[in-house]
C-alpha cells in the first residue's frame, strides 16, 4: 500500500524549509522592531469561537470548515484564520487589563485548515503570518501596520506590489449602506447567480466581492460605501490616506472591496502581486480594523486591527520574481577519513568541531578519498580535515582550505584544544 498525503496539502522539504525559515525569521525581526511579540493559541478551537466572529454566511463558515466532534462529544475545529482564536485568547486571558500594554501587539505564524478546492496558491493546510494589534483607535495604527507589511515585503526583495485599501465604515454605516445595496440590487435579483442571489437577502455586502462576471456588471454602478460615511467613519478614512500620503505610500481605493470575514470595520486592505504564478490568487496579505470583535467575544469594548499573510502565496511571489534567498548552504569544516582504523578518530574530529561552535560533517559511508572530498565539495565546506592510518599514526591531520587550496598539517591535539584558532589560522591563510 501506497500512501500519499492529503489533498491540499505539502511536505515542505529541506531545501524548501530554508526559504521558510528566513521569511519567518524576517517578519519576526521586522515585527519585533515594531513591538510585536508573539503568541502561539491551539490549532483547533471550540467552532463557536470561528462561527459567531468570521460570519455564519462566510466562505469560512459555511464550506471551508474543518470540523468534527470529539471524543468527548465537543463540537471542535482546526483553525481557519488567526484573528478569532486570537481575540478570544485575548479575552479569555484579559489582555485589556491595566497591567498590560497598550497597544497590545502580537504576531503568530503556522498552520491553518480551509476545506477548498485546492490549486495554484490554495491550499486546505497553508500558513499564515499575522498580527493583531488591540487597543487602538487611532488611524496611525492602521497605516503603521500596512506599512510593516509593506515594509516586510520589500525586505524580502518583492517588488510590484499594489496596496488597495477601502472602509466598511461603523455599525451604522453599514446598516443605511446595506439598506441602499438592496434597494440597488433588488431589480437585478434574476439577472444574479445563484450565490448573490443568496447573498443579496443575507449579507448584500458579499455581492459586492462576486467573481461572477454578470454579477460584476450590476455590481460596477451600485451606490458606493464612500456615500454612506458617518462624520466619524469618513474622518477616519481620510485621516487614514493622508496619513498614507504623508509616509509616501502608493495606494488605490477601491470601493467594492468587502473582504471575506464579517468581523471588519472601517479600514480594510490587500495587498496584491500581479503575476501569472498566482493566477486569480494574487492576494499576499490582507487585513484591517475590528473594532466590535473583542466585545462580541465578551471582552471590554476594545479596537483591533491586523493581517494575515499567506505564506504559501508569498514563495510562489519570490520564485515568479526570480529572488533567491540568502540562506546558508555551507560548512565549517568536512572531515575526510580513510580507512576503518580512522572512525573512532572521525567521530571524535566532528563532534570536537561542533563542540566548539562550528557546523561540521563528515563520510560514513567508508567511501573512498577521492569521493569524500567531492562529498566536501558538494557540501560547501570551507575546510577539509583529512585523518589516515598515517596521521593516525604521528597524531595529526592535514587541513586543506577548499578555497585558496592551501594545505597545513596540525597536530590532533591542537584540533581538540583550540579549533577555533586553526579555523582562524586556515581561513586566513593565502587570501
Ligand atoms: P481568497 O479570496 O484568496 O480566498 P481570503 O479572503 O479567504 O482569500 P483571508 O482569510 O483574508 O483570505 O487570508 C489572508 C491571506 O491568507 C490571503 O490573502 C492569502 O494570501 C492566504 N490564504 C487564504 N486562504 C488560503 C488558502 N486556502 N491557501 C493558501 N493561502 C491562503
Ligand atoms: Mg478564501
Amino acid at each position: 500500500m501506497k500512501y500519499q498525503r492529503p489533498k491540499g496539502t505539502n511536505d515542505i522539504l529541506p531545501g524548501e524549509s530554508e526559504k521558510w525559515q528566513f521569511v519567518e525569521e524576517t517578519a519576526r525581526l521586522l515585527f519585533k522592531d515594531y513591538q510585536f511579540d508573539e503568541i502561539r493559541t491551539p490549532l483547533f478551537e471550540h467552532i463557536e469561537v470561528i462561527s459567531r466572529s468570521v460570519g455564519d454566511t462566510s466562505d469560512i463558515v459555511t464550506k471551508e470548515m474543518y470540523d468534527f466532534y470529539d471524543k468527548g462529544d465537543r463540537h471542535i475545529t482546526l483553525r481557519p484564520e488567526g484573528t478569532a482564536p486570537i481575540v478570544r485568547s485575548f479575552v479569555e486571558n484579559k489582555l485589556y487589563g491595566p497591567e498590560f500594554p497598550k497597544p497590545y501587539k502580537v504576531y503568530y505564524t503556522g498552520p491553518m485548515f480551509r476545506y477548498e478546492r485546492p490549486q495554484k496558491g490554495r491550499l486546505r493546510q497553508f500558513h499564515q503570518i499575522g498580527v493583531e494589534c488591540f487597543g487602538s483607535k487611532n488611524p496611525a495604527t492602521d497605516v503603521e501596520i500596512m506599512a510593516m507589511a509593506l515594509a516586510f515585503f520589500e525586505q524580502l526583495g518583492i517588488s510590484d506590489l499594489r496596496l488597495v485599501i477601502n472602509t466598511l465604515g461603523d455599525s451604522e454605516t453599514r446598516v443605511s449602506y446595506r439598506q441602499a445595496l438592496i434597494e440597488y440590487l433588488t431589480p437585478f435579483e434574476e439577472q444574479l447567480s445563484a450565490d448573490s442571489k443568496r447573498r443579496l437577502h443575507e449579507n448584500p455586502l458579499r455581492v459586492l466581492d462576486s467573481k461572477d462576471k454578470k454579477d460584476k456588471e450590476i455590481v460596477a454602478n451600485a451606490p458606493q460605501i464612500l456615500d454612506y460615511l458617518t462624520t466619524e467613519s469618513k474622518t477616519h478614512f481620510e485621516t487614514v490616506t493622508a496619513m498614507l500620503d504623508t509616509l509616501g505610500i502608493v495606494y488605490e481605493v477601491d470601493s467594492n472591496m468587502v473582504r471575506g470575514l464579517d468581523y471588519y470595520t472601517h479600514t480594510i486592505f490587500e495587498i496584491m502581486h500581479d503575476s501569472d504564478a498566482l493566477g486569480t490568487q494574487s492576494t499576499i496579505c490582507a487585513g484591517g480594523r475590528y473594532d466590535n470583535l473583542i466585545e462580541e467575544f465578551g471582552g471590554e469594548s476594545t479596537p483591533g486591527f491586523g493581517f494575515g499573510i499567506g505564506i504559501e502565496r508569498v514563495l510562489l511571489t519570490l520564485d515568479s520574481e526570480g529572488i533567491e534567498l540568502p540562506t546558508i548552504d555551507t560548512i565549517d569544516a568536512y572531515v575526510v577519513h580513510l580507512g576503518d582504523e580512522t572512525n573512532v578518530e572521525a567521530l571524535k574530529l566532528v563532534q570536537a568541531i561542533r563542540n566548539a561552535g562550528f557546523s561540521a560533517d563528515r563520510d560514513y559511508m567508508g567511501r573512498k578519498a577521492k569521493a569524500q572530498f567531492k562529498s566536501a565539495d558538494k557540501a560547501k565546506a570551507r575546510l577539509v580535515v583529512t585523518i589516515g592510518d598515517s596521521e593516525l599514526a604521528e597524531q595529526q591531520v592535514k587541513i586543506k582550505n577548499m578555497a585558496t587550496r592551501v594545505e597545513a598539517t596540525y597536530p590532533l591535539a591542537k584540533i581538540y584544544d583550540e579549533f577555533a584558532t586553526v579555523y582562524d589560522e586556515m581561513i586566513t591563510k593565502g587570501e
